[in-house]
């Protein structure tokens, strides 16, 4: 820290990404990005005229990217947000729907960026913790006078709540927003966009980063009732405008014009998960019931650190949390068949030695 460093920001502890070592090819399971190229049409768009542009400015409305969503989600135009990775649209979110007064409520193990922008803008936030079995139940979420944030599938358990769950929350949160993030909701658990029509207080939170193979691209979207959608065009109005490039732009309206491209991929990564999960449990793993595109398991025979370090050392990343509560599982991406594989080998590898 230099010593001009504002001092509301002394204490900040910044989020940490998964690592990207760049000393070897690692077979990359710890950053839940899809193994898949982006569509072929998306290689194409970006290839094409649109680079010739790029001494202009994109439009910062975003109406041609914006107009392909509503019509993809069945919502109008009005309903759809678009920014620089849905990392961006939490911030925002935080931004302009938090304050001292008003706190946010999120689970205690969770994607851990809430907890940063809650510390970033001073807010008075609860961590609700999970139940023993790292599942939610929506009534500690009941009355919190408070901002809701919760990941829907859940990080890094993979595990998801029902459209019915999420509207009980809903309903008994009428003079607050509720944010669902559903950055792995593509892989099998179910969508609540729908519930944004009935529902003037939710914000549904979604990424191209996994399901649509464009994390290097940066691009989220939200959908929610127009007023909310306002308010944050207001936050992004006054930060950056332009904060979608237009490669990036051009990438997210082509990749919606390959949905089948993408529903394959994700159905690939659904089975791969159910086959790997059923591989470490044969070989003694527990697992969560994840609906997500990767796996949240402990051996029985090897702590979760001591997993993550073996599995490194022999060329595979996956990602183990500090968190007391979480400290003996590993979170593996799913990747293709062919790479876990290699994960269960080295697995099989590691677990003869212990
Ligand atoms: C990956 C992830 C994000 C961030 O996605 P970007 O669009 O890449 O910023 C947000 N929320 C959760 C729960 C995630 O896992």
């Amino acid at each position: 820290m230099s010593k001009f460093l504002s001092r509301r920001f002394s204490s900040l502890v910044p989020y940490t990404p998964g690592e990207q070592p760049r000393d070897m090819e690692y077979v990359k399971l710890n950053t839940n990005e899809s193994p898949f190229a982006p569509s072929p049409k998306v290689i194409a768009a970006v290839n094409g005229e649109e680079v010739k542009k790029l001494n202009l400015y994109p439009d910062p409305t975003g109406k041609a990217l914006i107009q392909k969503l509503a019509e993809t989600y069945g919502v109008g135009e009005e309903n759809v947000f678009i920014s620089n990775g849905s990392d961006d649209i939490l911030n925002f979110s935080f931004m302009a729907f938090c304050d001292k007064d008003k706190g946010a409520f999120f689970p205690e193990i969770s994607y851990g960026f809430y907890e940063v922008y809650a510390e970033l803008y001073g807010i008075n936030y609860k961590k609700i913790p999970l139940n023993s079995d790292f599942s939610i139940t929506p009534a500690h979420y009941f009355n919190a006078g408070s901002t809701v944030v919760i990941a829907n599938p859940n990080a890094p358990t993979g595990l998801a709540l029902s459209v019915a769950q999420v509207e009980e929350i809903l309903k008994a949160n009428a003079n607050d927003v509720v944010i669902i993030d559903e950055a792995y909701v593509d892989f099998g658990a179910e969508s609540c966009v729908a519930l944004t029509k009935k529902y003037n207080n939710l914000i549904v939170v979604m990424t191209y980063s996994k399901s649509r193979s464009l994390a290097g691209g940066r691009l989220g979207f939200a959908i929610a009732h127009k007023d909310l959608i306002r308010d944050l065009n207001t936050i992004k109005y006054s930060t950056n405008p332009y904060n979608i490039n237009r490669l990036t732009m051009a990438a997210g309206i082509a990749s919606l014009e390959d949905a089948d491209y993408y529903k394959n991929c994700n159905k690939n990564t659904a089975e791969v998960r159910e086959y790997t999960k059923a591989e470490l449990q044969k070989r003694g793993f527990t697992l969560t019931d994840s609906k997500a595109n990767f796996l949240f398991a402990k051996s029985d025979k090897i702590g979760g650190e001591e997993y993550y370090m073996a599995l490194k050392s022999r060329g595979v990343l996956v990602r183990h949390f500090k968190n007391e509560k979480i400290k003996d599982y590993v979170r593996i991406t799913i990747g293709t068949k062919q790479q876990m594989d290699v994960l269960l080998l080295k697995t099989d590898e590691i677990l003869s030695e212990v």
